[in-house]
């Protein structure tokens, strides 16, 4: 019985919040569970064995008890702390929109492990790229992918001709790409010229475990892939904005 009511997971810390005197709710993103809230008895106490291991983006091996509403932390290890990462402003930036965007797109208590890997993947990398914003159009994709939103690149979703070798428009309420003929009247604020075409297929594509160098997506692809994601969001995310404001300041490149 107490076996059953008991389990352990690894998880990537969403957000938290306080309640009552001593207690943080969290939520999780989970490899067992997907997105769950958990309670953490005691955590804003001196005291607290948990207190400290579960900051913003880090993650951890927890040992939850099962609750009547709420699952409860039992214990928690560090498998990963982000916190150095997350101290340059940019990094920062990046891994609140990667954070916010799995969070608004993944439904409790639904068992995502590919998604786990892609924001667990994506949350190490910041903390070897000098350019961590350049991380988020490829994360952008590959989520809307495993989500089933993917925006096919190959061809115009609209009457299936091929679009290699052409230029081609983000068509939103069509889910993709769209060829010249089909290209919806108003929209001139994505369009993709041959080779943005071909830097949004490579993007996009899935790979194997060893990624290699990563591959940055041009401004006009950049844009494409966001209108995408706040189409599907139904807003735009608001760790957008930061990012945005911290690319208007001139880069400074080591
Ligand atoms: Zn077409």
């Amino acid at each position: 019985m107490s076996a059953a009511r008991s389990y352990k997971t690894r998880a990537i810390v969403l957000r938290a919040r306080n309640l009552g005197e001593a207690d943080k709710i969290f939520t999780l993103f989970s490899d067992a569970r997907g997105k769950l809230d958990a309670v953490a008895k005691g955590v804003r106490r001196a005291k607290s064995h948990v207190a400290g291991r579960l900051e913003f983006a880090s993650e951890a091996f927890l040992t939850m008890h099962r609750g009547r509403n709420l699952d409860i932390i039992v214990s928690a290890d560090i498998v990963r702390s982000r916190f150095a990462s997350v101290v340059d402003p940019g990094a920062f930036a990046t891994a609140h929109l990667l954070v916010e965007l799995v969070d608004a797109f993944c439904e409790p208590d639904l068992p995502m492990p590919e998604v786990y890997a892609l924001l667990g993947g994506a949350l190490g990398a910041l903390a070897s790229s000098t350019e961590p914003a350049t991380i988020v159009p490829r994360f952008e994709l590959r989520l809307l992918d495993l989500l089933g939103f993917a925006p096919p690149a190959d061809a115009c979703v609209r009457c299936g001709a091929p679009l290699e070798g052409g230029s081609a428009w983000a068509d939103l309420e069509a889910g993709g790409l769209v060829c010249e003929r089909c290209r919806p009247p108003a929209n001139d604020l994505c369009g993709l010229d041959s080779a943005d075409v071909e830097n949004f297929r490579a993007l996009g594509a899935r790979r194997g475990g060893s990624a290699k160098a990563a591959l940055a997506a041009t401004p006009a692809v950049a844009r494409a892939v966001d209108a995408f994601v706040s189409y599907h969001l139904g807003k735009r995310p608001k760790s957008r904005r930061l990012l945005d404001e911290l690319s208007l300041r001139p880069a400074v490149r080591a």
